[in-house]
């Protein structure tokens, strides 16, 4: 079997890269005109944004009054402001300033290969057990994909519109992202639940082992999500035990994960919160949450930082007073002085089963232990991707080292200098969504858009001029007007080096989260040190 091209990977960028290589051509409409007025004029000689020019376009960004993101690739801000150019005044169904416009002839025959059971990549998996009624960091039109709207969706299975500044569900999301392609009648497409091996580079291409299958060029979407970050060996018998309301369950992790457990836990449950509180060189990504915005996250943090503060100041109890003072009501509706515990910085030493229950010791950071029962686990202490589907030689040459370095763990910041320069990385392979750096599917557009005018131009024989899709990062401070986002994905919380680690932040190196003394970078050195040699 041979088909042009093979995309890895079932979640929104692979969904969004197959809706234009249907033939769906994005152009800048000026209906009405984009609010910045140079883009507006520029985009106006040349509005074919496939064969936009983005160093160009986006030269003035940095120096522009409005708040364009200063860390996504300069691509994926621009189709996003594009896509949504008045994100910040009304987030349901904005005027989009890009037109799709249907050209069949332009249509390159490709298959999407993904391990999820339905399209939707991530958004279909619920690992840590939290609860599908949780709401969406994302408000809808930054989740929303081309030619089919979250909105539309909405006002397709309701009959009624999409309130403004509406966060869906996961649940909701999910079925968004499983409807919409045979709404946008791209299904034709989709291979579901199957997982791909074994690709290999050949004289004329690619080939795929597990489905005995040719491509001309590959497009790796398969994001930076599929793996999970196992407990230690030291925390597996906890896996074993089940979880009770009446006995503490051992929730690790200081980022979304670990709040999702917990917002999603039984309100009557005891819930022993073991996370890394390190606020001045790496805070938990749930500071960045906005009470308003983000009430239930905003709680959570409140709770781990009267924890901290209350272990620091050597209080007697360690417990929070959740309701002292509080303004929150997330933190009225349950009795959290009662069911909460917060352990910061502590390291788990030992684990002996009792029963039913397992008890676990540990230690602080002045070197006092103290022991605690508890019963369920959930270690929420982040998620990699994997190129393991790539034969080691075209992994080696897609990675750019050596296979002897060769982590299989691939995090945002793996592949992140390579995209900045170019999204092909290899020749004929692409990386797109997640892969890239940008986890946001609102900055997936961009890598979609540059990938598939890659792919049709070489189709068409036609490998012209354009410049691969890099240039500078702005160093524009952020807007306040985006700040709520731009904690939840890495950027302007952590320094560029970290913005890999996005929603979880806690890598613990044994079962620790004492943080180390020393600056950030040299931390990090040391994490990843660690890391490798946990997953050799
Ligand atoms: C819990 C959680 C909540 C999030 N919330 C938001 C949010 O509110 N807003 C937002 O914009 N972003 C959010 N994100 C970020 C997320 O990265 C994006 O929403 C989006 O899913 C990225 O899309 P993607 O196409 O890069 O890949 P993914 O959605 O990660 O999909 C890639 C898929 O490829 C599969 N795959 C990997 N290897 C293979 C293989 N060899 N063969 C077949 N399939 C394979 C993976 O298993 C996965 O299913 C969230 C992420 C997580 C983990």
């Amino acid at each position: 079997m041979e088909t042009d091209t093979v995309i890895v990977g079932n979640g929104p960028s692979a969904m969004i890269l197959s809706y234009i290589l249907h033939g769906h051509i994005p152009f800048y409409s000026r209906n009405p005109p984009h609010p910045d007025a140079l883009l507006d004029a520029k985009l106006t000689e040349a509005p074919n944004l496939l064969n936009a020019d983005v160093g160009a376009l986006t030269a003035h960004f940095a120096a522009s009054r409005l708040s364009y993101s200063t860390q996504a690739l300069p691509v994926n801000v621009l189709l996003d402001t594009l896509v949504r150019p008045s994100l910040d005044v009304d987030v349901s169904d904005c005027a989009s300033n890009v037109e799709w416009r249907h050209m069949p002839e332009k249509a390159i025959p490709h298959l999407i290969f993904g391990n999820a059971p339905r399209p939707g990549g991530q958004w279909t998996e619920d690992p840590h057990g939290a609860s599908w009624d949780i709401q969406t960091l994302s408000y809808a039109a930054m989740l929303s994909l081309p030619g089919y709207s979250f909105a539309d969706h909405h006002r397709a299975v309701t009959g009624a519109d999409l309130p403004p500044f509406t966060r869906p569900t996961r649940r909701e999301i999910a079925d968004y992202f499983e409807a919409y392609p045979a709404a946008v009648k791209i299904e034709d497409v989709f291979r579901d639940g199957e997982d791909v091996k074994g690709i290999s580079r050949t004289d004329t291409g690619f080939y795929i082992k597990s489905h005995n299958l040719h491509c001309k060029r590959l497009v790796l979407a398969s994001g930076i999500f599929s793996e999970i970050l196992p407990p230690p060996a030291m925390l597996q018998p906890v896996l074993q035990t089940s979880s009770t309301p009446t006995m503490p369950l051992l929730v690790v992790g200081s980022g979304f994960s670990a709040a999702d457990a917990i917002i999603s836990a039984p309100a009557h449950q005891k819930i022993l919160h073991v996370f890394r509180w390190s606020p001045g060189d790496r805070p938990s990504p749930l500071r960045g949450c906005h009470q308003h915005a983000y009430p239930e996250y905003a709680g959570v943090y409140r709770l781990m930082k009267r924890a901290a503060l209350a272990s620091r100041t050597e209080k007697k109890s360690q417990q929070p007073n959740a309701r002292r003072g509080s303004s929150m009501p997330f933190l009225e509706y349950r009795q959290w002085d009662d069911i909460y515990e917060g352990l910061s910085n502590v390291e788990i030493v030992d684990v002996a089963m009792e029963g039913p229950a397992a008890e676990v010791t540990f230690r602080h950071e002045n070197g006092s232990t103290f022991k605690r029962l508890v019963q369920g686990l959930v270690y929420a202490a982040g998620r990699r991707g994997t190129l393991a589907y790539l034969e080691s030689e075209l992994r080696t040459e897609v990675l750019d080292h050596d296979e002897a370095n060769n982590d299989l763990a691939i995090s945002g910041q793996t592949l992140r200098a390579r995209a900045l320069e170019d999204l092909q990385i290899a020749p004929d392979v692409y990386i797109i969504g997640s892969l890239t750096g940008d986890s946001l599917v609102r900055f997936a557009y961009g890598g979609c858009v540059v990938t598939a005018g890659r792919l049709i131009e070489h189709r068409d024989g036609d490998r012209g001029s354009r410049s691969p899709c890099s240039s500078a990062v702005s160093t524009r401070p952020p807007s306040s007007s985006l700040q709520a986002m731009n904690g939840m994905d890495g950027h302007h919380v952590y320094p560029v080096a970290e913005a890999g680690l996005t929603r979880e932040d806690t890598l613990l190196s044994k079962v620790s989260t004492i943080p180390a003394p020393t600056n950030v970078q040299s931390w990090w050195k040391t994490v990843v040190h660690m890391w490798k040699d946990l997953t050799r």
